[in-house]
């Protein structure tokens, strides 16, 4: 029995191979196909349990299959799994891209949706018909067959573009170094970066500059030159060369100007072959926020909100750079690192100073407590077969009964991917022997524990890595205690995009709250908890400049925005001049000339964030003014760890996954709007500057 077969209960990370991969997914695929066939000929059955429920059975068991293979890939990339991995993966995109065009399909889930049995389903259901029409629909179904043939030409070269677009910012980021001859011309430079600037240049294949430092256009190279190095010529040419990345100031074949252009005339086209006035409104039919307009008055609102302490962070930067540097005029080179100087001066303490604090037994429990306090629940460990001798499986339950399980690989390896993710093995869902219930891999690239055995002494962790573990468990909170019954919309499946950093982002709050995080400290050597005035000094140093950071955010998402509405692509105007508005309108530090930004915007140019970009803001919001709720009944209880909030929070955002319209489960929560009040007092903007 081939064990990706094995659909009985956990994964069989004891039994399953790379050779396994390909007979199983074609099994799984076959099965699809053949039922899809099925579904969409003459006499195919129709209603809720004769057509859509053996779709969403058979597709569970494709995804499930292949999800443990695509973890695997991520978590033990070694030859063997990147191959078997690589080697099905164009026919399983292939599939799903299929599926997504098959207008036979679309046409029984519009039966089913006309139908006298719709009116009378379960609400979560109509949703999961809805959804699929409205992604049908989306995807170019309902158009007339002659102008079908357009529509794919577009979507083929938008995607071109797109790859392209991507590429030339990376050829431009490589095109480029800065050698450094002298030490002396390192001055405040971390050690690290020196080192790896050197070992850069060593490996360098001009030998007569093997002797030097090489400075790259790479972040881990770029960011600490500007944030630490004295060498403010050095500083100054790196940014140049950063900000005019793959514009008409380098070679024509890598200038993305014209690729802006001809995406956003592409976009538009796209958008009103759909029937939509602008592209903005084809993003935003599958997000939360309800039209263009309101995204914009919500980033103006939120910029003339955070104005006033940024002109105090400008002004205060200003003073430190007259006085303690001697510098007249601040140019674009000098803010980060100059920034760096101030904060210094103000709230010195190391990160290194903060890990010592933490060790992983303590923040495992914290954790753990933080979720029982909240959900009255109780996190046991469990066992199940793993994929790595470190990984550990625990399991939630409520009075005595299962409600989710989860897998924690914490540690860094060499076979992994980089970052801190979430993802599913199994989801809740109803199937005749009852509930099944949901599992969830939460995966960190944290330090290991160092040495073995009795000796061995536990792994210590950053705040930033103890924020990064709270983050992902509250997206898997979201995906475990979902209460839904329907795969489509349980747990995160169906939350709109710019709803789903909620839970993750509320979270985090509990890493800034005194009473939780002193809890969960003891000094690696005295075992002492984390000082006061040390963290004190840690929430300072968060809102260290929090207006300037607030409106640079907004800049980049209010051009976005505008860019995908109000901008008429061909219109004689050019993107540039958007930027130009944008920037007058909102920036408070207004960036050179020639700074061509948007040619290295690859989150809208080169990735899924077109008209999306505010979602980072818009999620903070919710986040906070979720928390917020937390911060009112801790008035009263004397804890945030307020158990009737958090079956509230459970109740109406958690339980119910994608079964309903975010907003509506916020305002069940909140009793009223999002507001953006309680982000901004998180962030040190609630008094007058
Ligand atoms: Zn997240």
């Amino acid at each position: 029995m081939n064990p990706l077969l094995d659909f009985s209960g956990l994964p069989r990370f004891d039994a399953v191979q790379p050779e396994h991969v390909a007979p199983a997914i074609r099994e799984l695929l076959d099965e699809n196909r053949r039922l899809v066939e099925r579904m969409t000929g003459a006499d195919a059955p129709t209603g809720w349990d004769a057509f859509v429920q053996p779709m969403l059975d058979a597709g569970e068991r494709l995804s499930r299959a292949w999800g443990i293979v695509g973890h695997l890939h991520s978590v033990n990339d070694v030859p063997p799994w990147r191959e078997a991995y690589n080697a099905m993966l164009p026919e399983v995109s292939g599939f799903y891209a299929d599926l997504g065009q098959n207008l036979a399909l679309f046409a029984r889930y519009k039966a089913l949706a006309a139908s006298t049995e719709f009116p009378g389903l379960a609400p979560a259901r109509r949703r999961i018909i809805e959804n699929e029409l409205r992604d049908f629909r989306l995807s170019g179904a309902e158009l007339p067959e002659e102008r079908k043939p357009r529509f794919k030409e577009i979507q083929e070269e938008l995607s071109a573009l797109g790859a392209k677009f991507s590429e030339n910012v990376l050829d431009a980021t490589n095109a480029h170094a800065e050698w450094v001859e002298d030490e002396a011309g390192l001055a405040g430079l971390p050690g690290d970066a020196r080192a790896a600037a050197k070992a850069a240049a060593e490996k360098d294949g001009d030998v007569a500059k093997r002797a030097g430092w090489k400075f790259t256009l790479h972040a881990p190279s770029y960011i600490p030159v500007l944030q630490f190095c004295d060498n403010r010529d050095l500083r100054a040419r790196m940014y140049r060369a950063y900000a005019t990345r793959a514009s008409e100031f380098g070679p024509g074949e890598r200038d993305n100007g014209p690729l802006i252009d001809k995406i956003l005339a592409l976009r538009h086209e796209e958008a009103q072959m759909l029937g939509y006035a602008s592209y903005a409104e084809v993003s935003l039919a599958t997000k939360m926020a309800d039209s263009p307009a309101q995204v914009t008055a919500f980033q103006r609102d939120m910029a003339a909100k955070a104005r006033p302490f940024a002109e105090r962070d400008v002004a205060e930067l200003r003073d430190f750079a007259r006085r303690h540097l001697g510098m007249d005029s601040l140019e674009s080179w000098d803010l980060a690192w100059a920034s760096e100087k101030l904060k210094q001066q103000r709230y010195s303490f190391s990160d290194d100073e903060v890990k010592q604090y933490f060790p992983e037994p303590r923040v495992l429990a914290g954790l753990f407590r933080v979720i029982e306090a909240l959900f009255g629940v109780t996190l046991k460990p469990d066992a199940a077969p793993v994929w790595h001798p470190s990984v550990r499986f625990f399991r939630i339950e409520r009075e005595g009964r299962l409600v989710g399980q989860f897998y924690l690989d914490l540690y860094a390896r060499d076979t992994k991917r980089g970052g801190a993710w979430m993802d599913e093995a199994i989801a809740r869902r109803r199937i005749a022997a009852g509930i099944q219930a949901p599992v969830a891999y939460l995966n960190c690239n944290f330090p290991s524990p160092i040495g073995e055995g009795a000796q061995a002494r536990p792994a210590t962790f950053s705040h930033d890595d103890v924020i990064t573990l709270f983050h992902e468990c509250g997206h898997g909170l979201h995906h475990l205690l979902t209460q839904v019954d329907e795969l489509p919309v349980s747990g995160i499946n169906g939350v709109e995009w710019d709803a789903v950093e909620l839970p993750s982002q509320f979270m985090e709050n509990f890493c800034w709250e005194w009473d939780v995080l002193s809890g969960m400290t003891a000094h690696a050597e005295t075992g002492a908890p984390l000082p006061r005035e040390l963290f004190d000094k840690m929430i300072a140093a968060k809102n260290f400049q929090s207006g300037l950071q607030t409106l640079r955010q907004i800049e980049f998402g209010l051009f976005d925005l505008l860019l995908h509405s109000e901008f008429v692509p061909g219109g004689g105007r050019r993107f540039l001049d958007l930027l130009g508005d944008v920037r007058r309108e909102v920036a408070v530090l207004v960036p050179p000339e020639w700074n061509r930004f948007p040619q290295s915007f690859s989150h809208i140019f080169g990735g899924g964030y077109a008209a999306g970009y505010y979602s980072y803001k818009w999620a903070e919001v919710l986040s906070a003014d979720a928390y917020e709720a937390f911060e009112e009944a801790a008035k009263t209880s004397g804890s945030t760890l307020d158990a009737a909030t958090g079956a509230r929070f459970w109740r109406e955002i958690l339980a119910v996954g994608g079964s309903r319209p975010a907003l509506e489960s916020f305002r069940a929560f909140r009793g009223r709007e999002p507001r953006p009040d309680a982000l901004l007092r998180h962030n040190g903007m609630a008094l007058a500057p």
